[in-house]
């Protein structure tokens, strides 16, 4: 037996910036298409044209390559079923529509907003479901074409089958019923021509040969109907999985609210791709083997879409920071070293970024890793380098009993010497000799003297980068540990 031919697409509305919930849909998608050897489609849902902007779907593209999540078929590249966004598919939905017409399956409505919007009040008010009642389904012929005729505007509604089942069964969910007694006739085609979402995702869905549709929850609803538009049109369904929505710590939809909701807002925090990627797969999904911490690869092999849990999936920023950690420590340094480069661009600390900056911010990363959560997070955590205020290191080197005795004599033994981490022991070790002074005594008046700070990275890894970062940064003031030790 061969097979089955996987075929999943990630179909985003280019509306905004890309939510981490989307993410975490168009990352499924991919590992299910990556972990099957099937083909992973990217098509932009842009038929809502007031909304729509094609600054959002390259923003949107962008955030799905920083992510790594590179799809195979899509409007940039093209594939076998183009175009790749509905906005240029218009002639297909109109022969879809001209079929469902000609198939009886849908009729014209011309009831205006308010009318469908009064009609939604009355049938809450008395408590029945708010669907359209079908009134311009009784139309007869003659009337909607002399309507038609005189120009008067009319979408066009697909005819929903009146009592029965409509049931599917959905990976993440199992056996899922609708009645169709809930559902009203929907809009396919709106008065202004435009294609509905629940029907154009169908001709898209069917005729991209889209073996499963995987997305949020928030569509489940919209299943039945899309279901009945299949029948109507001879085509089979997808299978469908749909998964939980992403919540805050309060078990309410992830929103602005409850802090960075985007891809772009996490990537400009300073998480890597690889943590932000693997923090979401856990999003409803568990690797197994007791395992959190995967790489995409053995992810994609080891996905499975019956694992995935159907209970809301809540975001907790303290264990993507975590996830965070443990990548940057994973990482190539310089990769690091690289990325954290802007940054410190930002904070005026390395001029405009050269090859000099990077080098710098090379030489300090060691002392940053491990203490912090993120990239944004490294300039401050090593800010005393860059620069440091000699009140200050006065001031607190004068509050320690010894301070002032321990920094002369430590500043005897650096003499002209540039530090290393074994001249910088040897320093420390004499001015101990000298002053009989050890332990904290000695080693926090050297600190305050030098970094201006009560507390920070081992003096070991500080003491020497204040030397090597002057080293390679020559314009950076009051750099050297000889400048600050002579202006105690
Ligand atoms: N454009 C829809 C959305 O962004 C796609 C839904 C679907 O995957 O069918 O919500």
């Amino acid at each position: 037996m061969t097979p089955p031919v996987i075929r999943v697409r990630f179909a985003p509305s280019p509306s905004g910036l890309l939510h981490v919930g989307n993410a975490r849909t168009a990352l499924f998608n991919f590992l299910l298409a990556r972990g099957q050897g099937g083909t992973f489609v990217l098509r932009v849902e842009d038929t809502d044209t007031e909304r729509s902007s094609r600054a959002s779907e390259d923003g949107i593209k962008d955030d799905l390559r920083w992510l790594g999540l590179q799809w195979d078929e899509g409007p940039d590249i093209g594939g076998p079923y183009p175009p790749y966004r509905q906005s240029e598919r218009m002639e297909r939905y109109r022969l879809a529509a001209d079929r469902l017409i000609m198939a009886g399956r849908a009729y014209y409505c011309f009831c205006s907003g308010e009318q469908v919007e009064q009609e939604r009040a009355a049938a809450l008010a008395a408590g029945r479901p708010p669907r359209y009642s079908g009134r311009c389904r009784a139309l007869d012929v003659a009337e909607v074409t002399r309507r038609r005729a005189a120009g008067e505007p009319a979408a066009l509604r697909f005819a929903v089958p009146a009592n029965r089942d409509v049931t599917f069964t959905d990976l993440v969910r199992g056996d899922v019923t609708f009645h169709t007694d809930v559902i009203g006739d929907p809009v396919i085609v709106r008065s202004g021509g435009g294609p509905a979402y629940n029907f154009a995702v169908v001709v898209d869905d069917a005729e991209m040969a889209i073996s499963h549709v995987i997305r949020g929850e928030d569509h489940i609803s919209n299943t039945p109907r899309q279901i009945l538009i299949y029948e109507a049109l001879d085509w089979v369904p997808p299978v469908f999985a749909h998964l939980s929505l992403v919540m805050g710590p309060d078990h309410a939809p992830l929103s602005k609210r409850h802090g960075a909701t985007s891809v772009s807002e996490f990537r400009a925090r300073g998480y890597l791709p690889e943590a932000l990627v693997n923090y979401l797969a856990l999003l409803g999904w568990s690797p197994g083997e007791g395992q959190e911490l995967v790489a995409m690869a053995d992810m994609a092999r080891r996905f499975d879409l019956t694992r995935v849990s159907h209970s809301a999936a809540v975001f907790d920023v303290e264990k993507l920071a975590w996830v965070n950690r443990h990548y940057m420590k994973e990482a190539d340094p310089d990769r690091i070293a690289a990325l954290t480069l802007p940054w410190f661009v930002a904070a005026g600390m390395v001029g405009d970024g050269g090859a000099e900056a990077l080098r710098a911010v090379q030489s300090v990363w060691p002392m940053a890793i491990g203490a912090v959560d993120r990239l944004e997070e490294v300039p401050a955590r090593v800010a005393f380098v860059f620069g440091w205020d000699p009140v200050e290191a006065r001031r607190l080197v004068a509050a320690e009993p010894d301070g002032t005795r321990v920094v002369a004599a430590f500043a005897d033994a650096v003499g002209d010497q540039v530090l290393t981490r074994e001249s910088f022991r040897a320093a420390a070790t004499r001015a101990r000799e000298v002053t009989g002074v050890k332990g904290r005594a000695l080693f926090h008046p050297i600190r305050v003297a030098l970094t201006g700070w009560d507390s920070g990275p081992e003096l070991d890894l500080a003491v020497p980068a204040i030397d090597q970062v002057a080293a390679v940064l020559a314009d950076v003031p009051n750099c050297a540990t000889r400048a600050r030790l002579s202006s105690q």
